[in-house]
């Protein structure tokens, strides 16, 4: 367990640790361990990183340097203004830019080499009539949709791109397509997107070829060229109904600034949604809602009467239960079971790490571990390691 006094002064942030409510240590090491394992899975493809919403809250800054140096040489971030941080901390890779390509953007592309990933008829449009302008074939990747409807050209579209003029005013650099349930084993839609991505390859053989998103590797034969790899990298399990073969990134800790002794029937928290049961010792935690620790984690007696699930944090190493309401700054956690002496005000509370991992942390606030990771907030102290 982590000494609040001891820590170095955290860089990132900016934020001393004695300063923040909570301390967010990633585990730059890890990212690049996670990475090299799912190289190694990828059959021989290329291993790219999804680095959107800023790694996945564990920060571009020092996140895409640490890819980098582990030999990752392919980024995909959702925004231009992500790509441009990208681009800013890594002047040689390849950087895509997944939600699209808005009008007017081109020259911001070409000036910083950045590469758009081209999902309809008017984007191709605009790309290939500014390379021509220009006299440049510039990079760019050709989305096709196989089942998500959501971003991307139509199959019939993608099929019919085959022999398309536009294809050599630009560099057709990727062909790719996205999973609408990748970890689902046996979702059937899987299976169709895999043969219509092959007839679309089949299409356009000369177009290096990109399907798997982190759960996409662990399925036979869906490799190809490259692959796109976002959760798994910062330790998200994507294979859910197996053991996690990743390593754990993301550490958060919190700190008790409260300790109260309770009678049964007294309630913790805002509107009184959790009584307590006999008497009960109260740890008061300096994380809530605003740092991104979901509300929906709360601990009310409506939940435990419906058997849903609610958060737990770690004390002096011990599982305790959340009692009550997640307020914006604060947690409460019902401590009775740590022994007396073993717990007191400043110490630390663990809220991720430890064996609470962030697939755990979404299932207890009813959503996933994705949003857990780029819902942390910004209002911690980050300390970065093994970097
Ligand atoms: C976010 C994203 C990924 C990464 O998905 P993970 O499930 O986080 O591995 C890959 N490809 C596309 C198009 C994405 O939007």
């Amino acid at each position: 367990m982590n000494d609040f006094s001891s820590m170095e002064t955290p860089h990132g942030a900016g934020i001393p640790a004695l300063e923040a409510g909570g301390l967010l240590t990633v585990d730059l090491g890890a990212i690049a361990a996670n990475w090299r394992s799912l190289r190694e899975r990828a059959n021989g493809a290329e291993a790219a990183a999804v680095v959107k919403a800023d790694a996945y809250g564990t920060g571009i800054e020092h996140t895409v340097p640490a890819l980098h140096r582990a030999g990752c040489r392919t980024f995909f971030v959702a925004h231009l203004s992500e790509a441009a941080r990208a681009r800013g901390v890594c002047p040689e890779a390849a950087i895509y830019v997944l939600n699209g390509f808005l009008p007017g953007t081109a020259g911001t592309y070409a000036g910083l080499a950045l590469r758009p990933v081209l999902g309809s008829q008017g984007e191709i449009e605009e790309w290939a009539a500014f390379c021509r302008a220009e006299g440049t074939r510039r990079p760019a990747a050709l989305h096709v949709d196989t089942g998500m409807n959501r971003l991307g050209l139509s199959l019939p579209e993608g099929l019919a791109l085959a022999g398309d003029p536009r294809l050599t005013a630009f560099e057709p650099a990727l062909l790719m397509s996205h999973f609408v349930g990748a970890e689902e084993p046996g979702n059937p839609v899987t299976a169709r997107q895999i043969e219509a991505f092959a007839a679309l390859r089949r299409a356009l053989p000369e177009i290096r070829a990109s399907l798997a998103n982190s759960s996409g590797i662990f399925l036979p034969g869906t490799q190809h060229d490259l692959v796109r790899p976002g959760y798994a990298l910062y330790g998200g399990n994507p294979t859910p109904e197996r053991p996690n073969p990743m390593r754990p990134v993301v550490r958060l800790e919190g700190r008790v600034i409260q300790l109260r002794e309770i009678r049964a029937g007294e309630t913790v928290g805002y509107n009184g949604t959790w009584a307590a049961q006999g008497p009960r010792r109260i740890a008061t935690v300096s994380v809530g809602y605003a740092d991104g620790y979901p509300r929906a984690a709360s601990a009310t007696d409506a939940k435990a009467r419906a058997g849903s699930a609610a958060g737990e944090a770690i004390v002096a190493g011990i599982r305790c239960p959340f009692a009550g309401r997640v307020s914006m700054d604060l947690i409460t956690l019902d401590v009775t079971a740590v022994p007396d002496g073993a717990v007191k005000r400043g110490d630390p509370v663990t809220l991720i790490g430890d064996g609470i991992d962030i697939d755990e942390v979404g299932r207890r606030a009813g959503t996933i571990g994705y949003e857990i990771l780029t819902g942390l907030g910004r209002r911690y102290a980050l300390r970065t390691v093994g970097g």
